[in-house]
């Protein structure tokens, strides 16, 4: 991590990664199906607007997860294993590491922004999907780049050559920012 400000310029050793979670609104039922929520919008986006912009473009992946209820607690059939999981994880990294042998990382998250346009091309489709969520506002220019890192990712745990606009798509919506299908 490189930080440069007017009395110099410092580079740190820091490659992690960040897990967090949150509730959707203070009293932590909003959006559930089975209990109501009492917060009005005002009071939810003073809670939501305590995390900062800058911080939430950070963070690529957003996903909002709902209370299971009992029911599918009970009848829910066998979950994927941890093992088939990792074969497709190990797949998706070794194509990221081949085609990037020349680019000096192995995984799309360690790509530079400035190659990001030349290892990660976009058809125009896919391209079109973007410029509208920037167009919208939905997507800051911050967070462009790393949308289509994780279409990349997408793209290669699916095995496709290309990224397609439904890997974008999927991208844009770990992002709550794909509101136009
Ligand atoms: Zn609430």
């Amino acid at each position: 991590m490189t930080i440069a400000r007017a009395a110099g310029t410092l580079t740190f050793p820091a490659r992690f990664t960040l897990v967090a979670s949150m509730n959707p609104c203070p009293c932590g039922f909003r959006g559930d199906r089975a209990s109501d929520c009492r917060c009005d919008d005002a009071t939810v986006q003073k809670y939501l607007g305590k995390l900062s912009g800058p911080l939430l473009d950070r963070i690529d992946l957003h996903v909002s997860v709902s209370r299971v209820s009992f029911d599918e607690l009970v009848q829910r059939g066998p979950a994927e294993t941890s093992g088939t999981i990792r074969a497709r994880v190990e797949a998706a990294r070794a194509r990221q590491a081949a085609r990037l042998r020349d680019a000096g990382v192995v995984t799309n998250a360690a790509i530079a922004a400035a190659d990001v346009r030349k290892l990660c091309p976009l058809d125009a489709k896919p391209l079109a999907l973007l410029e509208g969520a920037v167009t919208r506002g939905a997507l800051s220019a911050r967070a462009f780049d790393r949308v289509v890192r994780v279409a990349r990712t997408i793209a290669d745990l699916a095995g496709a050559e290309r990224i397609a606009r439904e890997h974008v798509a999927e991208a844009l919506l770990y992002r709550g920012a794909e509101r136009t299908r």
